[in-house]
């Protein structure tokens, strides 16, 4: 069984179905093995896309800028543009799904909608 069949590499039809070990679209005919067709651009069926402010794809170990953000503990938040490296991609609670460290707040999750790649 494959779950969550692709769309037509070539004309990007959404009904494609699958017929023993290939993904077959009905528009144009294109038959294709869909675990071949991973290698190029949006990785494999069912990972998460994970992206930054502007539309970046954010991936582990990743350096991210920070816009200015109140921090739970500190009076003053985090200082827009607060450089943090090593970020990891999680799926954390109410939408944080960065886990990382920020030097002089500790651990600490984030959103992605509030950091850039650096
Ligand atoms: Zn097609």
């Amino acid at each position: 069984m494959i779950d969550n069949l692709p769309s037509c590499p070539k004309c990007s039809c959404e009904y494609t179905y699958a017929m023993n070990a290939l993904v077959v679209c009905p528009e144009c005919g294109h038959e294709w093995a869909p675990a071949e067709s991973g290698a190029e651009g949006g990785g494999p069926a069912g990972e998460r896309v994970v992206k930054d402010a502007v539309g970046n794809v954010l991936r582990d170990g990743d350096t991210v800028v920070v816009k200015a953000l109140k921090a739970k503990g500190s009076p003053s938040g985090i200082k827009a543009g607060t450089k943090v490296r090593g970020i990891r991609l999680v799926d954390g609670v109410d939408g944080h799904d960065i886990d990382c460290r920020i030097d002089g707040f500790g651990a600490m999750q984030l959103k992605s909608s509030v950091v850039k790649r650096a």
